[in-house]
């Protein structure tokens, strides 16, 4: 499959991603996780990328379109990729469709996942995620705790609150989601590929999408 992946901060996009690999093994692509990997390791991207995600604020398209431009092209792209996080502002958008145009590759859809807002606040001030680029596992101190407090289930490194999930930069996302991503709804409801799912559980947001692609 072939899917955007639309949502506040907070709203399970990167789950939902993860989960939906398992169906038909199409690839999870987080600019977000690149970006964090890219900081990791002190690479010129992450040394350009670090401020502006310190401060809840968007990296500039360029940097962005750049990124995808290339992983869009990847082998493993082939069977179907999962977009987490990206398009983020309509330029994006924009570019993206003329990109997959000269790519030819034709989208299914795009998926909005829909969360109340005093939900989204209350799994960011609660999420961790583990300090490890290559592994980047999230979890909630209540719904979901790493077994051993602090400590990644999965390759034993600190799990640990994002520096761009302090109340501030918290809050400071959400604007900017409101203002630069929530336009994309429109965007793509105009192009006719966008479906709504107004659902709390990751596992019902599976089944939505499943259903709709009869898989
Ligand atoms: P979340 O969806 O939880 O806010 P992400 O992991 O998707 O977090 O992104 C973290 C940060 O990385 C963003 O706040 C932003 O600074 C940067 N970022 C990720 N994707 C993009 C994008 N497509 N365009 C611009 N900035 C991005
Ligand atoms: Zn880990």
């Amino acid at each position: 499959m072939k899917l955007i992946l639309l949502g506040a901060p907070g709203a399970g996009k990167g789950t939902v991603a993860k989960l939906l690999t398992a169906v038909d093994g199409s690839v999870q692509i987080s600019t977000g996780d690149i970006l964090r990997g890219a900081v990791n390791a002190g690479t010129d991207l992450g040394k350009e990328a670090q401020g502006y995600m310190n401060r809840g604020d968007l990296v500039p398209d360029s940097l962005i379109m750049g990124i995808m431009e290339d992983r869009l092209q990847e082998p493993d792209c082939e069977k179907g990729f999962l977009l987490d996080g990206f398009p983020r502002t309509i330029p994006q958008a924009e570019e993206l469709k003329t990109l997959l145009a000269k790519l030819n590759i034709e989208l299914d859809m795009a998926v909005e996942i829909d969360v109340p807002r005093d939900v989204i606040l209350d799994r960011l001030c609660t999420r961790r995620t583990c300090a490890n680029g290559d592994c980047q596992a999230i979890y909630n101190v209540k719904s979901n705790p790493p077994k051993v407090e602090g400590i990644c289930d999965k390759c034993g490194s600190p799990a640990i609150q994002r520096e761009d999930e302090t109340e501030e930069a918290i809050t400071h996302r959400l604007e900017t989601y409101n203002e630069k991503t929530a336009p994309l709804i429109g965007f793509y409801k105009n192009e006719g590929l966008l479906m709504t799912v107004t659902a709390t559980s990751s596992d019902d947001v599976i089944a939505a999408v499943k259903a709709k692609l009869s898989l």
